[in-house]
């Protein structure tokens, strides 16, 4: 049996929730399921306010509004991570400055960061990879000493938790990403999360197309109209009512993921170690939210074999971010540095199936033929 990359999941109860949003009669947004997803979130993950949007990408462009990036205005994102968590700020006109990660995390090195940090520096882009956690508390630390505004790209990070805080609690903006490849999906889909006050009454303007809506349905002013710049990023109900479904089965879901996770840990630990392979380093005050299980290989070629071999046996293994200081978009701007952990996370991380329905002591048996041949 092929066993591919990933599977969405469906619980089983997105049509219905579907058919009950149609039969309310209302399918634009911000209804009644956009107000439960989003009382959800804010109700049990500490996150001060939470607005669906139609995806992690759109939540990135909202923060790029919201934190005012003018033209020249410097960013610090790693280059180890999915365009969107700086294409979002290109767009604004910032001047992207890449971080590297850990030589053996491809989490943004925290103790690299300061040295990039000029008078131009508006925000720092934290990027949780694989739902693990950036070292939030040096990262703050900083934020505080030159007034950065930090927004966490927590789009694989759901339910992952540093030193007992939900990842996209700390920052001052955080996202999240519900496309089918996530833990919980919508299809596409994503959350914007405000955690700092000074922002709250504007997210609302900026997400309902610049318009203040939203509290004029709240009864708060008495007329609506045209107040500041804005796109139309909320999804319809169409897109809750699924949403909801996920996560009302979030805990089954995490589970599920979580037991995968650590039967992969489990049977490949004295193979990696053995062989010199680096399975996923958890930092002992962060947490995993079983969204992926990745191994480092030696190399390239090692990589490539490694995928070959399983192809071969109908297992799909995939490999992914090119760093993104070296994309073809991006390369011309890029200040020359060298950012040789990211390269190196570009040439040897390798993705091992993972999702719901996955069995995986087949892959387990796979990587043990593997491993002895
Ligand atoms: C998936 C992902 C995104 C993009 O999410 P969309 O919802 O597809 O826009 C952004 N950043 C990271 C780190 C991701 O993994």
């Amino acid at each position: 049996m092929k066993i591919g990359f990933n599977k969405p999941y469906f619980t089983g109860k997105e049509t219905f929730y579907i058919e009950d949003a149609v039969k309310r009669k209302k399918i634009s947004g911000n209804g009644y399921y956009t107000k439960k997803c989003q009382n959800y979130f804010e109700s049990n993950y500490g996150f001060k306010k939470a607005l669906l949007t139609t995806s992690c990408t759109d939540a990135l462009e909202m923060c790029a509004i919201l934190c005012e990036i003018n033209n020249g205005d410097e960013i610090i994102v790693p280059s180890f991570t999915f365009v969107s968590s700086a294409l979002a700020f290109v767009r604004q006109g910032a001047k992207i400055v890449f971080a590297d990660s850990y030589n053996d995390n491809p989490n943004i090195d925290a103790d690299k960061i300061e040295s990039l940090i000029t008078h131009k520096t508006k925000a720092i882009v934290v990027v949780h990879y694989a739902g693990v956690a950036c070292d939030m508390k040096k990262i703050m630390a900083l934020s505080e000493k030159y007034n950065l505004i930090v927004i966490e790209d927590a789009a694989q990070a759901i339910c992952s938790k540093s030193n007992g805080q939900y990842l996209g609690s700390i920052g001052h903006f955080s996202t999240f990403s519900f496309h089918e490849t996530k833990n919980i999906i919508s299809g596409e889909g994503g959350l914007l999360v405000i955690n700092d006050d000074r922002f709250i009454e504007r997210s609302e303007i900026i997400w309902e197309k610049g318009t203040n809506r939203a509290a004029f349905f709240r009864g708060e002013v008495d007329k609506y109209g045209w107040v500041d710049t804005g796109s139309s990023f909320l999804p319809s109900e169409i897109i809750a009512a699924f949403l909801w479904a996920q996560l009302e089965n979030i805990v089954d879901i995490q589970n599920k993921r979580l037991s995968h996770w650590h039967y992969y840990q489990k049977h490949l630990q004295l193979w990696s170690e053995a062989n010199n392979i680096q399975l996923m380093p958890i930092p002992s005050e962060e947490t995993n939210n079983g969204h992926m299980f990745y191994i480092v290989c030696k190399s390239a070629d090692h990589r490539g074999q490694i995928i070959n071999h399983l192809q071969r046996n109908d297992i799909s293994a995939v490999f992914h971010y090119i760093s993104l200081h070296s994309s073809k978009f991006y390369n011309d701007r890029h200040d020359g540095r060298v950012l040789s952990n990211s390269d190196k996370f570009t040439d040897c991380l390798l993705r091992l199936p993972m999702y719901y329905e996955l069995n995986p002591s087949q892959v387990v048996e796979v990587l043990t033929k593997f491993k002895n041949h």
